[in-house]
């Protein structure tokens, strides 16, 4: 078993550090929240006095933070966990980022000898408290190896996407499907209100033709088609719209810096930006339903 520094115990990271601890492995948590720590020893995690000190005792450290710029810090930072961890240590990054603070921490990490993966999830808080996550893992294959049987006890689904960078760009080009097929639908059946279609008809038809798709039989944005999605429960998250627009600006970000053309993905970034600026931020990202249909 492993020591293994998680830093960054908000929504995702306290549940998949506890699923380590269950696991077996030595978990020491480090966080900037008073609030999070106490949850986390709470929890029964050894508190870490910064992500630096953990990182020097560990063989392991796990980054579950909220956006580039902590990555960055956490890492590169004047006594971070570049500067202080031991010879051989692992870091696995699990937090949504640029791929290109992805590919940076890497190549400054493993220039100083470490193994480095980067390792964003899907699955959300559910996911990460059941420890069925889906990671999706840029890095080498000997970084990949050792990493595995860490993930595997936060996980269910571990797939090694390819190199370095490669986990993020899986993750912002599957969320940029996601965030389209979710406007198309919504729009849709924004359309088949003001045709007169009764909304169960089109999903009982939609679902069995080649309309169908996760957003539409998983996630259906409108109340009553499927039980369990947002939409029976006022919107209430789920995946917030803050989100999807932060991975949707990581998508158009990444587009351009590559030269790809990405239009849809552009139009549904501006959509959920619209929908965050009329103050449903919070709200699921299923709520763009409620902006095409004019309420
Ligand atoms: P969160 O804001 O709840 O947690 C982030 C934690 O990092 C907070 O506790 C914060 O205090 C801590 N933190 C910030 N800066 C720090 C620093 N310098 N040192 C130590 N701790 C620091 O966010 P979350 O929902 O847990 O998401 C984390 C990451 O996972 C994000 O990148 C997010 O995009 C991604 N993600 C979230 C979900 C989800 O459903 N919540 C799903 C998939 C991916």
């Amino acid at each position: 078993m492993s020591t293994i520094a998680f830093i960054g115990l908000g929504n995702m990271g306290l549940p998949m550090a506890k699923n380590l601890a269950k696991a077996g492995h030595r978990v020491i948590g480090v966080d900037v929240s008073e609030a999070n720590l106490a949850a986390a020893a709470e929890a029964g995690l050894e508190r870490g006095a910064s992500a630096g000190d953990a990182a020097a005792e560990a063989d392991v450290v796990v980054t579950m933070l909220p956006a580039g710029p902590h990555v960055r810090g956490v890492y590169l930072g004047e006594g971070g966990v570049v500067a202080r961890a031991k010879p051989g240590t692992l870091f696995i990054d699990s937090s949504t980022v640029d791929v290109e603070t992805a590919r940076a921490v890497e190549t400054a990490a493993t220039g100083k000898g470490f193994l480095m993966l980067d390792a964003p999830v899907s699955g959300g808080v559910g996911g990460a408290a059941a420890g069925t996550l889906t990671f999706m893992v840029g890095g080498s294959d000997a970084a990949f190896e050792k990493a595995k049987p860490v993930l595997e006890a936060m996980g269910k689904t571990i797939v090694h996407a390819g190199g370095p960078g490669t986990g993020q760009a899986a993750k912002i080009c599957n969320n940029m499907v996601l965030g389209i097929s979710m406007a198309a639908v919504s729009e849709a059946f924004a359309l088949a209100d003001k045709l007169g279609l009764d909304r169960q008809k089109l999903f009982d038809i939609s679902s069995k033709s080649s309309g169908q798709c996760w957003a539409l039989t998983s996630y259906c944005p409108v109340p009553g088609p499927v039980p369990t999605s947002p939409a029976n429960r006022d919107y209430q998250p789920g995946f917030a719209v803050d989100m999807m627009l932060k991975d949707l600006k990581l998508a158009q970000q990444a587009a351009h810096a590559a030269g790809a053309a990405t239009p849809l993905g552009a139009q549904a970034a501006a959509l959920y930006q619209m929908l965050s600026s009329s103050g449903r931020g919070n709200l699921d990202f299923s709520a763009i339903f409620t902006m095409l249909r004019g309420a």
